[in-house]
This record gives C-alpha cells, sequence and structure tokens, in this order.
C-alpha cells in the first residue's frame, strides 16, 4: 500500500512498513514538444531556469492546479516507479494519492486515471486537510472539530474536519512560494537588487519570520543583480525586511483563517477554540507563524512535529481508514 502527497512544490512517498522513501521536488524535465522524459525531481529542479533550447524543465502542479496532465501522470509514474522495487513492482499496490484542495473534479479524473495507468489495484484520492490532520495524530473520526492549516508552496489549506469531513474551508493560493515572491519584490524595491527565487527561499529559511521580535534579529548576506548598473552587487538583508515583505501576504492568510472560523457551525468553532489549530506543510515552519496567527485568532495555534511529512503521513493512514472517510473515493481498476 502506498501513500503519495502530490503538493504544488514537493512530492513525497509512503510505502506501508517501510515510511516515507520519497521526497522529491514536484518537476519534471522533458524535450521540448515532446513528453519524452529527461529527469524527474531533484534532478529536474537543477536544470530550472538552466535548461539549453532543445529541454523544459516545467512544474506541472502549478500553483495548486494541475497546468499539464500528461506530465503530471509522466511524473507520478517516474516517482512510483522509483519506490516500487524488485518483486514489489508486480504486486499492484492500493495507492491513495493526496491532492491540493483547490484542483477540479476533471483534475481529480485525470489523477485518478494517472494511478490506475501506474497499475493500481485500487486507487484512491484524499484531500489535504484530511491527511494533514491524520498525520497529526488528530482522530479525525470524532464528532468534534478540528481546525486544520496546511500552508505548502503554491496553496494554504484552511479547513474545519469533524467526522472524517471538510465541514468548511477555504484554498487560498498565498503559501510558501507567495513569500519568496514577496521578498524578491521586496529586495528588489529597497535594495534595487535583482535577487533569483531560490535566494529568496534561502532567505526566508534563514533570517525570515512572520512577526518582529528585537531580541532576536538576524541578518544574512545575499548576493544578485543591481538593478541600476547590472554588475553583481552584495547586501545585506535582515529579519525585518522580511517581516515587512510578508505583511500583505500573511495579513491574507490570517483573513482566509477568519472566514473559515466565521463560516463554522457554532459547536464545532467552540471545539477549535478549546482544542487549538494545527499547522502543517513545509510552509508552517516559517519561524513564529504560529504565533502570529495566535495574535489574531486568540485561539492556540501549534505547528505539527515534522509538519512537511504530515500530509503523507496521513495519506497513507487513510488507506486503513476508508470507512471512517466521507469524502474518499476509489475507482476500479480498469482492464
Ligand atoms: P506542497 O505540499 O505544496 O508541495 P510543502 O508542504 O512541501 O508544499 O511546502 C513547501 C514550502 O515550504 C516551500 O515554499 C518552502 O519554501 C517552505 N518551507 C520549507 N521549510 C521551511 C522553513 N524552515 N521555513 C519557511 N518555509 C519553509
Ligand atoms: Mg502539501
Amino acid at each position: 500500500m502506498i501513500g503519495v502527497d502530490l503538493g504544488t512544490t514537493n512530492v513525497r512517498i509512503h510505502v506501508k512498513g517501510k515510511g516515507v522513501m520519497l521526497r522529491e521536488p514536484a518537476v519534471i524535465a522533458v524535450v521540448k514538444g515532446t513528453t519524452i522524459v529527461k529527469a524527474v525531481g531533484q534532478e529536474a529542479y537543477r536544470m530550472l531556469g538552466r535548461t539549453p533550447g532543445n529541454i523544459t524543465a516545467v512544474r506541472p502542479m502549478g500553483d495548486g492546479v494541475i497546468a499539464d496532465y500528461t506530465l503530471t501522470e509522466k511524473m507520478l509514474k517516474a516517482f512510483i516507479s522509483k519506490v516500487l522495487t524488485g518483486p514489489a513492482r508486480f504486486l499492484r499496490p492500493n495507492i491513495m494519492v493526496c491532492i491540493p484542495s483547490g484542483i477540479t473534479e476533471v483534475e481529480k479524473r485525470a489523477v485518478l486515471q494517472a494511478i490506475n495507468e501506474i497499475g493500481a489495484r485500487k486507487a484512491f484520492l484524499i484531500e489535504e486537510p484530511v491527511a494533514g490532520a491524520i498525520g497529526a495524530g488528530i482522530n479525525i473520526a470524532d464528532p468534534v472539530g478540528s481546525m486544520v492549516i496546511d500552508i505548502g508552496g503554491g496553496t494554504s489549506d484552511i479547513a474545519i474536519i469533524s467526522m472524517g469531513g471538510i465541514v468548511v474551508s477555504v484554498s487560498l493560493r498565498i503559501a510558501g512560494n507567495t513569500f519568496d515572491r514577496d521578498i524578491m519584490a521586496h529586495v528588489k524595491a529597497q535594495h534595487n537588487l535583482l535577487i533569483g527565487d531560490r535566494t529568496a527561499e534561502e532567505i526566508k529559511r534563514t533570517v525570515g519570520s512572520a512577526i518582529s521580535d528585537p531580541d532576536d534579529v538576524r541578518t544574512m548576506e545575499v548576493r544578485g543583480r543591481d538593478l541600476i548598473d547590472g554588475m553583481p552587487k552584495s547586501i545585506t538583508v535582515s529579519t525585518d525586511d522580511v517581516v515587512r515583505s510578508l505583511r500583505g501576504s500573511l495579513d491574507k492568510l490570517a483573513g482566509g483563517v477568519r472566514r473559515v472560523l466565521e463560516q463554522g457551525p457554532p459547536e464545532l468553532v467552540s471545539d477549535v477554540i478549546e482544542r487549538g489549530i494545527v499547522m502543517t506543510g513545509g510552509g508552517a515552519k516559517l519561524r513564529d507563524l504560529d504565533t502570529f496567527l495566535r495574535q489574531i485568532t486568540n485561539i492556540p495555534v501549534a505547528v505539527a512535529e515534522n509538519s512537511e511529512d504530515c500530509v503523507v503521513i496521513g495519506t497513507a493512514k487513510a488507506l486503513d481508514m476508508a470507512h471512517v472517510l466521507q469524502d474518499a473515493r476509489s475507482v476500479p481498476y480498469r482492464t
């Protein structure tokens, strides 16, 4: 049995009895104009922005929507065959895939079809907040409201879950990648410096934070291209640069959390106030994001342990929980 977290930025695969066997960027490189695969994952990621004319490296899951079905399918196939080696390859496994909650019915069918073509015995889909909640150790079968905020690269999913299903949810196209773009824009406007998105991500992880704390200001030196004379230049960026650049996006994120709390049934919201909010996903690791959301909602907020792996672990666990999941759907293998 295999659980796949088909994220907007990263793909993770959990194999029953073995644990998380694969964590790779959701990137595929193909010969331009064809579907001939040159590389997937880490290897393809290194090619982003560096390919010669005849090869393209793309993120087929884009910003939380499937930008390209064929390439998504090829990428999934390549990753699954990486973890299924030896005799396991011939035992058709049950596969549960977690999909970003923003994707459409048509896109869901395309993912199911891709898993069937890979040779799954049975294919199931699960939505990200439900998988994240299971992976964070929440007993989702209970008739009790739990709130989960999953912050990935392309999307943030905010949901209240009860009895195995989503009661209210909001999916925002504001997440880790948005933070990187905010940092790039700020460095450009404030320091006249052009930096790449990988540098922006490094700034976010190294000195970034959601709130400023005068006792904990970090700095780092970054290189980029001076906008005035076009030459390479180094500057020092600090935590305050990041806090200021993220203000707008974090306010929108907080707005999404407020909306879910406003729309939730009062009994479930009161459960959330008592039990607190859990954050999952890689983006949840932005320093002091939990504190920021706690200040805004007045509700305790905690980042799940290994937050970036919660979804894949929950997806794999969900294979044993079909009876409690309201929304898992399966399509029998086509012969
Ligand atoms: P997805 O599920 O959309 O593929 P992930 O859950 O893997 O995304 O999260 C990826 C995002 O998490 C990226 O934007 C990455 O920059 C961000 N991220 C990972 N670690 C950290 C960290 N320590 N601080 C801030 N952001 C982080
Ligand atoms: Mg995710």
